[in-house]
């Protein structure tokens, strides 16, 4: 123990607490309850990309030395080891390397906190340190990986003291944002150390880069946390929902000022009063892309408009004078009733009223309306015939 304080040892994931104190706080809990205690050894529920089980692949005795260092300290009478899902073959290699050692392996992407309560539960890359730290090769770091453009890089050792424009070696002229773990971050990340930022959780820095819309992807963080909460615990289930669903709103063009403060307040009771790391860190995403990119937010809710062209809702369309006959489907089909025509005449859009439903593209047999990429032609400010529009 004297060792592991010394050491500074902290928890991995998204509790980053010192090992120490978390254990002498547990231990003198215990001694007064004489309860019967298991080790729970997993990775972080919201951790969807799983990429730090390749470390239990790799070194698999570290992460049982570690196992049975803390079983030894805290005086765990069983434990379990829960592995992702799909990892069958990974389960089965280590029920026969593990024989006898008194460690379930489970096969599940999910550990119900609420049944663990009594239990110590620990991120597997704080074992996997753990054993290190009795070695002389230790060395204070963690282990990731970098996301870019939709690939994801090799698992890599990196030294608390990196920056991290060392390991993601890209101009800054590319970067959006870059998301740590769960929480989003502006282009001065690149100057903080690994240690700085220990926010990890997942062992993955995804780099957005200048075509993404923050908007955009907290919705999908959203509501990729929201798929796989488990429901119980309200504000995961009730919190999440509301807040997913004004981000929605937001992409799609229907956002109100109320919406900011509103989404702030739920995001931080949803994080302080949730159970696991997927309520937790649910909200963490959308929390810190307002606080860093709070003018992309202004933009969509004030002037409708998204810099990166990924939200369709803001994108202008229009119909094109030169190839509209006239034929009134589109007119027929709009549910906001915003087309402006009758038969043989150029149509017209009143973009104003309209949702960008798509319904008017899928009916145009002449490929006529289209999404504006820059400055919308000249087009008729009047009905006028097909045929006798002049661009000029
Ligand atoms: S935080 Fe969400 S996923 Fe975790 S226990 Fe509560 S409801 Fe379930
Ligand atoms: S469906 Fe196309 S061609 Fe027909 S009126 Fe509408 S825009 Fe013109
Ligand atoms: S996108 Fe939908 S609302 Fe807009 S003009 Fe077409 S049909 Fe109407």
């Amino acid at each position: 123990m004297k060792q592991i304080a010394a050491l500074g040892l902290r928890e991995y994931g998204v509790y980053n607490k010192s090992l120490a104190d978390n254990w002498n706080s547990f231990v003198s809990a215990e001694d007064s309850e004489q309860s019967l205690v298991k080790l729970v050894v997993a990775l972080n529920n919201n951790d969807t990309k799983k990429v730090l089980v390749q470390l239990l692949k790799k070194e698999p005795g570290k992460v049982l030395q570690g196992m049975q260092i803390t079983s030894y300290l805290i005086g765990a009478k069983e434990s379990e080891l829960y592995i992702p899902a799909q990892e069958l073959e990974l389960k089965a290699a280590l029920e026969k390397q593990w024989e006898g050692m008194g460690i379930a392996i489970i096969a599940e992407d999910f550990v119900d906190c609420r049944l663990q309560e009594e239990n110590v539960i620990h991120h597997l890359e704080t074992m996997f340190f753990l054993a290190e730290a009795f070695s002389k090769e230790y060395q204070p770091s963690v282990y990731l990986a970098i996301e870019k453009g939709g690939q994801l890089s090799e698992l890599q050792k990196v030294p608390y003291g990196t920056k991290l424009s060392d390991i993601l070696q890209v101009s800054r002229d590319e970067i959006r944002a870059i998301e740590i773990g769960t929480k989003l971050y502006d282009v001065a990340a690149l100057d903080y150390t690994v240690k700085d930022t220990m926010t990890f959780g997942n062992g993955v820095i995804t780099i957005l880069d200048k075509s993404a819309c923050i908007i955009d992807e907290a919705e999908k963080r959203l509501a990729l946390s929201r798929s796989i909460s488990c429901g119980k615990c309200t504000f995961c289930r009730e919190g999440l929902l509301q807040i997913h669903s004004m981000v929605k709103d937001i992409t799609k063009g229907k956002g109100k000022n109320e919406f900011i403060p509103l989404i702030e307040e739920i995001g931080d009771a949803t994080s302080f009063s949730t159970l696991c790391s997927i309520g937790r860190t649910g909200a963490d995403f959308v929390l810190s892309s307002i606080s860093t990119y709070y003018d992309e937010y202004d933009d969509h809710l004030k002037k409708k408009k998204c810099q990166s062209g990924v939200c369709s809702s803001f994108v202008p369309i229009y119909i094109d004078p030169e190839l509209c006959t006239g034929c009134e489907d589109c007119l027929d089909v709009c549910p906001e009733n915003c087309i402006e025509g009758k038969a043989g005449y150029i149509h017209m859009i009143d973009e104003l009223d309209c949702t960008k439903c798509g319904k008017c593209f899928e009916v145009c047999e002449n490929e006529a309306i289209k999404k504006a990429s820059g400055k919308i032609p000249k087009l008729p400010d009047r009905l006028t015939k097909c045929g006798k529009f002049k661009k000029h």
